[in-house]
């Protein structure tokens, strides 16, 4: 036999049983982006490797080890998207949807970064994000948070999970704090892991977000950059947190918030969960004013999130909320006897046509009439139509209850449009 040839490590199929789950979770979001009134944009999985290079920014996780790419033909330089926010700003300002106006978009598609596949963590992953422009007001800010708190309680996640905020301030005020919080480090460097070390110099405030233990010990001593807020800074947060504290969403502040990209300014925010081991945070964003400006648009505020499915999913799996998906099948239909195939065929097509809404399977592949009973039942169908050579002389055909104890019935080819739907009732 030939070698099998595997999927790629970190690159997951969902097979059919596992469908139905994503297909609730992805129209439960469509629902919960509509009611908001956004609007759905497609952008391109690979793009300019610049494009990530400039906004994500060069010393981040991301760019710094786990991007797919790679030269094509031309020799141009590409990367699979590691994220969606910098496309979407590409083509937002591409196709001029983003000066002197309101948007709010959102997106669903794969991303790539080449990390340590592990539970909740893979190579090639799903988001949903959420992206909004023009707006500088905390309204905004407050909007796509509640939008996000709507879809945990759709999904009856809400329990489950924790909101944790914070300000990283304007630019002027980060790097005013970014200084003093170099010359702490500094002062502490001999309690420092290699990793914090390296990250003082390159992009210090990701320091605060380092999981060693020794270091978080030592960080309750540092300065905090909300000691540095101006008051228009002091005020955008304090209205975030009036709009969420008057929807009853709760939050706490977690200053240790930092996001491990460039572009975020005041308002970022991260949900939070503690059932899915060290993978716990299952949707982040912020507020990102400089970005549309740095990828070469005109100045214009932008607040978003991205979140990751899998983890969704993974979630509603070891909470056993991913529940009773109803099944591919509604009705299958079986054929007894010579010379009943196309006639088989027409009333499967008369079906449809007339009951669009039901799953008709009609039976392929011949056998005897065991074999497609055996079928029928493990298609998971409510109601198997038995059509024989009988029934066809008489214009009729036999219903039979696979799940209920209806009796069995012998209907007219003309009245199944009335009598199927009462099986589904
Ligand atoms: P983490 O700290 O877990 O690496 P991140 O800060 O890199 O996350 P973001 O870039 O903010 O993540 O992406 C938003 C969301 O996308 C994350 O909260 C997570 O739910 C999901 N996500 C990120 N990377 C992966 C991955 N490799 N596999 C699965 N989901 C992911
Ligand atoms: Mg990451």
């Amino acid at each position: 036999m030939a070698k099998k040839i595997q999927a790629i490590r970190g690159m997951n199929d969902t097979l059919p049983e596992q469908t139905p789950v994503w297909q609730k979770l992805e129209s439960l979001i469509r629902q919960t982006v509509s009611s908001y009134g956004y609007s759905e944009i497609r952008m391109p999985i690979v793009e300019s490797t610049h494009l990530f290079k400039r906004s994500i920014g060069e010393v981040t996780d991301i760019v710094e080890k786990e991007m797919y790419t790679f030269d094509d033909r031309n020799g141009d330089s590409l990367t699979l998207r590691p994220e969606g926010t910098a496309s979407c700003v590409r083509a937002g300002n591409e196709h001029g949807l983003l000066y002197n106006q309101e948007r709010r978009m959102w997106y669903i598609g794969p991303m790539f970064r080449h990390e340590r596949p592990q539970k909740g963590r893979y190579r090639q992953f799903h988001q949903v994000g959420i992206e909004t422009f023009g707006m500088a007001t905390p309204d905004i800010d407050a909007e796509v948070i509640l939008l996000s708190a709507r879809l945990w309680k759709a999904l009856g996640i809400e329990q489950h999970v924790e909101l944790q905020l914070n300000s990283l301030g304007s630019n002027e005020e980060r790097n005013a704090y970014k200084e003093k919080l170099v010359e702490f480090l500094q002062a502490h460097e001999d309690q420092l892991d290699e990793d914090s070390k390296r990250r003082m110099l390159t992009n210090p405030l990701r320091v605060l977000d380092s999981k060693n233990e020794g270091v978080q010990a030592l960080l309750e001593n540092a300065p905090k950059l909300s000691d540095y807020f101006g008051d228009e800074t002091a005020e955008h947060f304090a209205k975030v947190q009036a709009y969420l504290d008057a929807a009853g969403v709760k939050y706490v502040i977690n200053e240790r918030i930092v996001r491990g990209l460039d572009y975020y300014n005041r308002t970022v925010f991260e949900w939070v969960t503690s059932s899915l081991g060290s993978q716990g945070t299952i949707c982040a964003g912020g507020r990102y004013d400089g970005l549309v400006e740095q990828l070469g648009g005109k100045a214009t505020p932008a607040v978003g999130f991205a979140m990751g499915l899998e983890r969704i999913i993974l979630m509603l799996e070891t909470l056993e909320l991913n529940g009773d998906v109803k099944g591919d099948v509604d009705i299958y239909s079986i054929l007894v006897g010579e010379n009943t195939d196309v006639a088989g065929f027409k009333v499967a097509e008369l079906v449809r046509d007339q009951l669009p809404h039901l799953k008709m399977m009609h039976h392929c592949g011949a056998g005897n009439f065991k074999k497609q009973m055996k079928r029928a039942d493990k298609s998971g169908a409510s109601v198997a139509l038995i059509i024989g050579e009988s029934e066809l002389e008489d214009g009729t055909v036999t219903i039979k209850d696979l799940q209920g104890n209806a009796e069995q019935k012998t209907v007219a080819i003309d009245s199944l449009v009335q009598v199927l739907p009462t099986y589904f009732a």
